[in-house]
């Protein structure tokens, strides 16, 4: 069999690829160029005729499956798999992989790196020195006094892959954490699992990590933002539509907050008024909508991949019900 890759992919993980299928053509588009709309990915599949075709950003649509019928299985290396038209792929018979949890790792370290920068003042403090502000006596000693995490109440919404750990690398510092999330049962792992009103109220420090949903959406209330303590930080990483953002941007801008450490938008990049806001305050650590860029995510796709493909190989069907989106296609 054939395989075409179009997402970046570990050395020894095509290398394996090899050896399961025989032939890999390896055109990642951090090669390319950008992505493939429409036509230039059906105009490619023409070319290459692969069996398996391993993306990320590529559009795969019905167009491109109806005039290319020679995929056997899709590997989307991204969480849910918003390029390719599920739907028309389960008409044609052909899986669709995910690689869910690639990216949980680099998400959960830079959130606590937020978290550190903003309590510790780090990019304005480093901005100072690099503009030659550094006098000499105690004024830098004083001027960026911050916070330690030590001690910090820490409220997590979401006890999923990213918020355990996130709770994790935080109990490393001391952090008394605890969490609230609906579909997990009593405490986990020493953390306390608590309601929604209590986290907001109490916390020093409140990070969401929910999955967009109906019942996420808005999910954090201008009542809710309005309850937080004057000294604490809100961190989303998540999605900015699980958040009254006029509620937020109000108590950010009034400082009934301490701040926020924001990596996502409701438009990216940032488009209208409503976006361009948060970035114009000084008590918002805003981020481009990097939180889940490392290197080492092309290590783990790659390795979740190949998994779900080797289950794919053997017909593995528990292993491919975790893998695989469009679960009616595993029965
Ligand atoms: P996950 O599915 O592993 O965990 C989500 C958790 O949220 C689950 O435990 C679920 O029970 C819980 N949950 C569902 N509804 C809830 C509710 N109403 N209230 C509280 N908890 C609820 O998801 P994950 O992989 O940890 O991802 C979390 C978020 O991170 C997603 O929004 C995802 O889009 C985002 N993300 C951001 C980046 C980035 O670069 N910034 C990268 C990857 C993921």
């Amino acid at each position: 069999m054939k395989v075409y890759v179009r997402a970046p992919y570990k050395e020894e993980c095509l290398d394996e690829l090899r050896s399961m299928f025989g032939e890999v053509v390896y055109e990642p588009w951090t090669e390319t160029g950008e992505r493939y709309y429409e036509d230039e990915m059906l105009e490619h599949l023409l070319k290459e005729k692969p069996d398996i075709l391993i993306t990320e950003l590529d559009r795969v649509t019905e167009k491109v499956l109806s005039g290319y019928d020679g995929l056997k299985a899709i590997g989307d290396c991204r969480g849910t798999p918003a390029n390719i038209d599920v739907e028309a792929c389960t008409k044609h018979g052909i899986p669709v992989l995910c690689t869910p949890g690639r990216n949980n790792q680099a998400v959960a370290e830079m959130v606590v790196a937020g978290m550190l920068a903003f309590e510790r003042k780090l990019i304005p403090a480093v901005e100072w020195t690099k503009s030659g502000q550094w006098v000499k006596g105690t004024t830098p000693y004083y001027l960026w006094m911050g916070h330690e995490l030590m001690g910090k109440k820490v409220g997590i919404i979401g006890y999923g892959r990213i918020g355990r750990i996130v709770a994790k690398i935080l109990a490393a510092f001391d952090c008394d954490v605890s969490f609230y999330d609906p579909f997990v049962k009593g405490d986990q792992d020493g953390f306390h699992n608590i309601s929604l009103e209590q986290l907001f109220k109490e916390s020093d420090i409140i990070t969401i990590h929910v999955p967009v949903l109906d019942s996420t959406k808005g999910i954090v209330t201008r009542e809710l933002l309005k309850s937080m303590k004057p000294t604490a930080l809100f961190v989303n990483a998540a999605r900015s539509v699980m958040i009254d953002n006029d509620a937020l941007y109000e108590v950010l801008k009034n400082k009934e907050i301490a701040g926020a450490v924001i990596d996502v938008l409701d438009n990216e990049p940032p488009e209208t008024e409503n976006d361009t806001r948060f970035i114009e305050l000084d008590n918002v650590l805003m981020m481009p909508h990097i939180c889940g860029a490392s290197f080492e995510v092309t290590d783990h796709q790659s390795e979740i991949l190949n998994s779900g493909l080797r289950a794919w190989l053997d017909d593995d069907k528990n292993m491919l019900e975790k893998v695989v989106f469009n679960k009616e296609l595993c029965k």
